[in-house]
């Protein structure tokens, strides 16, 4: 029988014999404390910090990518690398700020070696973790930074080039009722420079507009 990760997320009626709480619950504070005790899948043998967001718990857009890499093994933060810095400008290019307006996090919580796509066992064993992060967060958009983030939320192999800028839906929960982007991993970006009309960045640049709209629209 799978066993469950899923922390508690609503406190227990509080009864008249029960002691006072000093602190209201934080299921965010729950959830990562669970994930830096988590050794479900082999990634946990080579992190030094296990990376389970940044940004704003009540946004309402959130920003998946594929795992940590080097700098966010080290800080414990997602995309706080080179990529994490274009993904800052793109998104503050359309006025959204990272920190404000999105929560971001990863398919995996744990760097793979060598930066390595992750494995399906490893997506499948930590998406658990993502489940309960897109239950918390609750976001009306999710923004799928590249092709592990594509697979390991909807399932789909292969096809950003084809996918991203369009939008997507799943009735599988935790997913029902909000909508998806698929758009290019900033990495990919920083190895394709180019803003000319119809490069990745340019379709980038235009995909987030489209998500700026419809993170208008839901207001
Ligand atoms: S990657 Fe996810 S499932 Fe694997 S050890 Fe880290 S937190 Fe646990």
């Amino acid at each position: 029988m799978p066993v469950s990760l899923r922390v508690q997320l609503k406190p227990k009626p509080v009864s008249a014999t029960d002691p006072p709480l000093d602190h209201p619950p934080d299921p965010f504070a729950d959830l990562a404390a669970a994930c830096a005790a988590c050794r479900r899948c082999a990634l946990a043998a080579g992190r030094s910090r296990v990376v389970v967001s940044r940004g704003n718990p009540r946004a309402r857009l959130m920003v998946v990518g594929e795992g940590p890499g080097a700098q966010e093994d080290a800080t414990g933060q997602p995309f706080v690398g080179r990529a994490g810095q274009l993904l800052d400008q793109m998104l503050a290019s359309v006025a959204i700020d990272s920190n404000r307006d999105a929560y971001i996090c990863n398919v995996v919580k744990c760097r793979p070696p060598d930066n390595r796509k992750p494995a399906p066992e490893e997506v499948a064993a930590c998406r658990p973790w993502l489940e309960q992060q897109i239950r918390l967060v609750d976001p009306a958009v999710i923004l799928l930074a590249g092709a592990t983030a594509l697979e390991g939320v909807l399932g789909i192999r292969g096809g950003i080039t084809r996918l991203r800028g369009r939008w997507h839906s799943s009735d599988a929960e935790p997913l029902r009722g909000r909508r998806l982007m698929p758009i290019f991993h900033p990495s990919y970006l920083l190895r394709n420079a180019s803003r000319e009309p119809n490069s990745p960045k340019w379709h980038t640049w235009q995909d987030l507009k489209e998500v700026d709209r419809q993170l208008r629209a839901c207001l």
